[in-house]
Parts: structure tokens; C-alpha cells; sequence
């Protein structure tokens, strides 16, 4: 790290160096004149990316705002009435920060409902488990279920013992590698393991081992397959039970989930913006998740992320930064189980996709910004890699491959918008991801206004540039 970063130093004295040789006159609207090719126009931005910086960096507000909602408010799932009122609460303080054009899409959203839940061994001898039902997982019956355990590592050794499948609990005993290779045993196991005619799966927590903490997330049930009930232990009862498995004899687990679903409830995607100067009709969206699961208080999946982007407008606002195109921030519902709030956008917003310019969301968590992913031409690249010299001075300078999110990705694939992630330091985030313990005291004020900064930096810089981001 210590190589890089005296690399990066060393690069807004070059683009400085680059303008005075090359002088083009800022806020010049002659396309000709004022592309974005070569370096020299990003030397106008240094002074308002040093104001928003500062003003980020100044104060704990997103801090402060991320805790109200995450203590006095609490989790979000999908038709709770405590996502309700996050809702209600972000427009209204959206308004209170001077956003303009705020309001709420109405979203017809998925409500699952968790209910009591259990889990243990009864054979060789009585142990209760720390288990988090799958979300979306269908339940057990008031009687709930008994059966013994097949401990499995892949769906290959699932394919292999096909015929021992049958009857059993079947638990995915995956060490965590990364999300996206650990996931997919969370996502289809449970169906895979339907098909053999397993009554009920249990999943080693897709997340780093903690102490002791269950990781919840959604399931995806196979139209083809019997919907059987699904859930997480933690990594410690996971290979307690392997060691009883390995040890030989039978291992009985004992299961008991009402998780089921009611009716479709009503929800809102919250919209606020800070119109454009000059082309208003044209759009920079910055997003984050309201909705969160019902453990812990979804600090950092996703309240930070709504938080941190919605910083970038009040910043701006307060600061009387209003670039030429419109920023629009959008806090999503139904990210986690359902994914509504992006689809309902993609169609409410179809007339205006073709005029995003760029959409941005950050999911990862609100730790240590690296700088983004982008995703799109080679034209945007080279532009928001010049953006993101300007961030050299919190470190946030990384333009990585990979930009985009679960719910800007329904509007970004229908218009081949340039699309955008926060990329932050995600050693800790799969510690608590969809855990009891994401809650706020994991998350550093200075780390998050950095955050706030970065994004805020990144939106004014690409509503403002004379060129369109990749024209
Ligand atoms: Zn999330």
C-alpha cells in the first residue's frame, strides 16, 4: 500500500502541470473545446472537490443521521412498519436539507415474515444451535421436523450421494471463501437439495467465522423443486456438528420455523434531488438500500450507503454547488428480498432512462473508501479516473473494474447507463453482513465521512463536467 500511494501523490502536481500548459477555459460549453479527453479540465474541480471534502470531513453528521435511523428506528424488512417509517422520516428530512422535487414511488413489495425459530441436536445427546432462518424460507409446521444430518461440502458430493439424500437434513458445510463463491450454496441449495428429497437444509453461515453469529440472507427456491425449510448456523455449529458426523453414528437435528409470507404490502423507493443548472433534464442518480434484514439494524447493509450518498446532494446544497446536470439520490426498497424497488424505478423512470448519465450505488459497507468500480466505455474510464485524482487526499483514488448494483442494475441493462459502486475496505464487512451484529458501533465517523466525501466529489464532478460521462 505504502508504494502506491507515494504513486498517487505524485499525480495532481502532473495534472496541474498538464493545465498550465493547456489552458482551456472552465465551464466552457463549446464541445469542441472543452472535452474531456486529456487532463486539463479536471483542474477547474479542485477547488469545489477541496469544499466538499472539507465540508464532509467537518462534522459526524452522516454518522449522527446513520444512527438515528439505525438506533430510534431500528431494521427495515420489507413491509415492516419500521421500514414505513424510514421511509417517511428520510423524505421528510430530505426536505428539512433543502433537496428539491422529493418525494416517494410507491413499490408493491414481497412481506416475509420470520416468526419463532429453532434448531438442535437431539441425538447423540441435547444441543441447542445458533440458526437464522433463511429469508424467504418457507416454514416447518407448528410441529416442526426431526431428521438426521448429511453433512455435504458441493454440490458434487450432493450429486455423488444422491441416494442418501433422501429423508435427511442436508447441511452445506462451506468454508467462506468469497461472497460470491459461498452465496450460491445459501441461494440454491436448498432446491438442489429438495430435489433428492431432503426435508430441510442447513447452511454453514456465508460470512467470516465470528463468535458464534448466525448470517441470514435470501434463499431462491427452484420452480421445480419442494419448497423445503432452509437456515444458517453459525460456523462453530457447523463443525461441531461435522465432528459428530465424522465421528460416526447417527446425528439428529431437530427444526422448528414458522417463516412464512402474508400479502404483498405497500413500500417507496425516496427520491430527492438537487436540480441541474443547465441541463436539468439530464440525470446523475446516487443510491443506497433502506430496506435491511431483521437482525441487527442493517447499519451497514445498507443505512450507510443511503446515507453516505445521500450526503453528497446536502453537501452540495449546503455549500451552493449546484452542477449543470441534475443529481438525483434514490434510497431503494426491497433490495434484499425482492429487488422490487430497482425494477419498480426501471419502470417508472423508462422515458428518462436514456437521459442517466450515470448511476451509482453503494452496498458494500461504509468502512475505509478505496475508491469506485466503474463499469462502461473506455471514454467514462478515463474520465472518472481523472475525477478521482481529486481524491487523492482521503485515499479514495482507486478506479476498479466492476462498477454497478442490485438496484441500479435493472435501469443500467435496459439503457446501458455507465454504472458506478462505492468500493470501500471489506475486510470486516462479511464479519457481520446480515447479522445480528451489523449495527452501528462497527462503523468509524471519520471512515464514513470520507465516504460521504468521495461520493459527493464523484456526483458533482460528473453532473458537472462540459462533456457527458463517456461522450
Ligand atoms: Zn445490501
Amino acid at each position: 500500500m505504502g508504494q502506491r500511494a507515494r504513486f498517487v501523490v505524485a499525480l495532481p502536481f502532473l495534472v496541474l502541470a498538464a493545465t498550465t500548459l493547456r489552458a482551456q477555459p472552465p465551464h466552457s460549453d463549446n464541445a469542441h473545446g472543452a472535452g474531456t479527453n486529456g487532463s486539463s479540465w479536471i483542474a477547474h474541480y479542485r477547488e469545489p472537490a477541496a469544499r466538499l471534502i472539507g465540508e464532509a470531513m467537518s462534522s459526524t453528521f452522516a454518522w449522527q443521521r446513520l444512527a438515528f435511523l439505525t438506533d430510534t428506528i431500528g431494521n427495515r424488512l420489507s413491509g415492516t412498519p419500521a421500514l414505513e417509517r424510514a421511509i417517511q422520516w428520510a423524505a421528510d428530512e430530505m426536505k428539512r436539507d433543502g433537496l428539491e422535487n422529493v418525494h416517494t414511488e410507491r413499490v408493491l413489495v414481497p412481506k416475509w415474515v420470520r416468526g419463532a425459530e429453532s434448531a438442535e441436536i437431539v441425538e447423540p445427546a441435547y444441543q441447542p444451535l445458533v440458526m437464522l432462518g433463511l429469508g424467504d424460507s418457507a416454514g416447518t409446521g407448528p410441529d416442526g421436523l426431526q431428521a438426521d444430518v448429511l453433512a455435504l461440502h458441493s454440490f458434487e458430493e450432493l450429486d455423488a450421494k444422491a441416494s442418501q439424500v433422501r429423508g435427511k437434513i442436508v447441511l452445506f458445510n462451506v468454508t467462506f471463501t468469497t461472497y460470491g463463491e459461498t452465496v450460491r450454496f445459501r441461494s440454491s441449495g436448498p432446491s438442489r437439495a429438495a430435489r433428492y428429497g431432503a426435508v430441510a437444509m442447513l447452511i454453514r453461515s456465508v460470512g467470516l467465522d465470528g463468535l458464534r453469529t448466525p448470517h441470514t440472507g435470501a434463499l431462491q427456491y427452484a420452480p421445480d423443486a419442494p419448497r423445503i425449510p432452509a437456515a444458517a448456523i453459525a460456523s462453530e455449529d457447523a463443525d461441531r456438528l461435522q465432528r459428530m458426523v465424522d465421528r460416526g453414528g447417527r446425528v439428529v437435528v431437530r427444526r422448528k420455523m414458522e417463516a412464512h409470507f402474508e400479502p404483498d404490502a405497500e413500500s417507496a423507493n425516496v427520491i430527492g434531488e438537487l436540480r441541474g443548472r443547465e441541463k436539468p433534464e439530464e440525470i446523475v442518480v446516487v443510491s443506497g438500500h433502506l430496506d435491511s434484514w431483521d437482525v441487527g439494524t442493517g447499519a451497514n447493509d445498507d443505512g450507510g450507503g443511503c446515507i453516505v450518498t445521500w450526503e453528497a446532494l446536502r453537501i452540495m446544497k449546503k455549500l451552493n454547488l449546484r452542477p449543470r446536470r441534475t443529481v438525483r439520490v434514490v434510497l431503494w426498497t426491497n433490495e434484499e428480498n425482492g429487488g422490487r424497488g430497482g425494477l419498480a424505478y426501471r419502470d417508472q423512470h423508462r422515458a428518462e432512462l436514456g437521459r442517466h448519465v450515470m448511476m451509482l450505488e453503494s452496498d458494500g459497507g461504509v468502512f475505509r473508501p478505496l475508491g469506485f468500480g466503474f463499469t462502461g466505455n473506455e471514454l467514462g474510464r478515463q474520465a472518472v479516473k481523472a475525477i478521482a485524482t481529486l481524491l487523492v487526499g482521503i485515499a479514495a483514488d482507486q478506479i476498479n473494474p466492476g462498477g454497478g448494483g442490485a438496484d441500479i442494475g435493472p435501469s443500467v441493462t435496459e439503457a446501458h447507463i455507465p454504472a458506478m459502486s462505492l468500493d470501500v475496505d471489506g475486510s470486516k464487512y462479511f464479519l457481520i453482513h446480515h447479522t445480528p451484529a451489523d449495527t452501528i458501533d462497527k462503523i468509524d465517523a471519520v471512515e464514513m465521512a470520507k465516504c460521504a466525501a468521495a461520493v459527493a466529489v464523484m456526483a458533482y464532478v460528473v453532473a458537472d463536467m462540459p462533456q457527458r460521462l463517456g461522450q
